[in-house]
């Protein structure tokens, strides 16, 4: 038996993860792991297939073939006896649980108030009692500068304002792993600040995992504490932000980063 220390167990682990939409083949057996409470970015030019590793975790799209798990947890299905097994709806379920997703299109539902949106989750997927999930919300809505929002709908409120609604109601689920789908991308430019502060603050004073794709390589730079470039659905550099950004090896990122820049 070995006397080494067991390495912890990842919030995410990619396990030859093969991803096609039709005869576009998007992740080529894709092997990546995330640590419970690191910042991952990753860049990478339009198409490369970032947005499709976060709604793989998200359960928004299945994987063709390989393994996903959270927390060492299988997602989607199993190998048995050299099959594939599903796995049922409900431990689908609970693992998606842990997990909070903030899009590029806010996705709030408009016909609810603010404060609708925060709790309708928290209510009826973690069995909050109404009270706790308002009182909980309230703090949410404080944090992220819309105390006095709660009543509004979301088309009453600016485009920045929605995403930091869109935030407040993932961190409402206490999920363990954020992911941020480029969740500036369509803001003006000059409420993308507003955005991202906030989430610099929500890196700053939580330990949730984060797994973000942006083009604001800044922020990548103040927020993550690694940052995988990707091209064609394969990782083609991996390093810190400091790094990537100022001395990245290959020439591919070179390239990508002196268009971005
Ligand atoms: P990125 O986030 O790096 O821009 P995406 O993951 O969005 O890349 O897309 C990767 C590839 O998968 C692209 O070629 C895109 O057209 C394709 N793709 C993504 N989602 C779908 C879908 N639902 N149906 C068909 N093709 C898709």
């Amino acid at each position: 038996m070995s006397t080494l220390p067991d390495a912890p167990t990842p919030a995410i682990r990619f396990d030859d993860v093969h991803k096609r939409f039709g005869e576009n083949v998007v992740l080529d057996d894709l092997n990546f792991q995330v640590a419970t409470g690191d910042r991952v970015t990753l860049i990478g030019p339009s198409g490369s297939g970032k947005t499709t590793i976060l709604r793989l975790v998200m359960t928004l799209e299945e994987a063709d073939g390989g393994y996903i798990y959270i927390d060492g947890e299988p997602l989607t299905h199993v190998e048995r006896g050299g099959r594939r097994v599903e796995l049922k709806e409900k431990h689908r379920n609970e693992v998606r649980k842990r997990i909070g997703m903030v899009f590029q299109q806010f996705n709030l539902f408009p016909n609810m108030t603010v404060m609708e949106n925060l709790i309708e989750a928290p209510v009826h997927v973690l069995g909050l009692s109404k009270r706790d999930a308002t009182a909980k919300a309230r703090e949410l809505l404080d944090k992220v500068g819309l105390a006095d929002k709660e009543d509004a709908h979301p088309l009453q409120l600016s485009g920045g304002q929605q995403q930091r609604v869109a935030i407040a109601r993932a961190l409402a689920m206490d999920p363990e792993i954020l992911l941020l789908d480029e969740v500036t991308s369509a803001l003006d430019p000059e409420i993308v600040g507003e955005v991202l502060g906030v989430l610099r603050d929500v890196a700053a004073t939580t330990d949730i995992t984060m797994l973000i794709v942006t083009h604001e390589m800044q922020f990548a730079r103040d927020v993550s504490n690694r940052v995988l470039m990707f091209d064609h659905g394969s990782i083609v550099e991996e390093a810190d932000p400091e790094t990537m950004f100022t001395a990245p090896k290959e020439q591919r990122t070179r390239d990508f980063l002196s268009a971005v820049l």
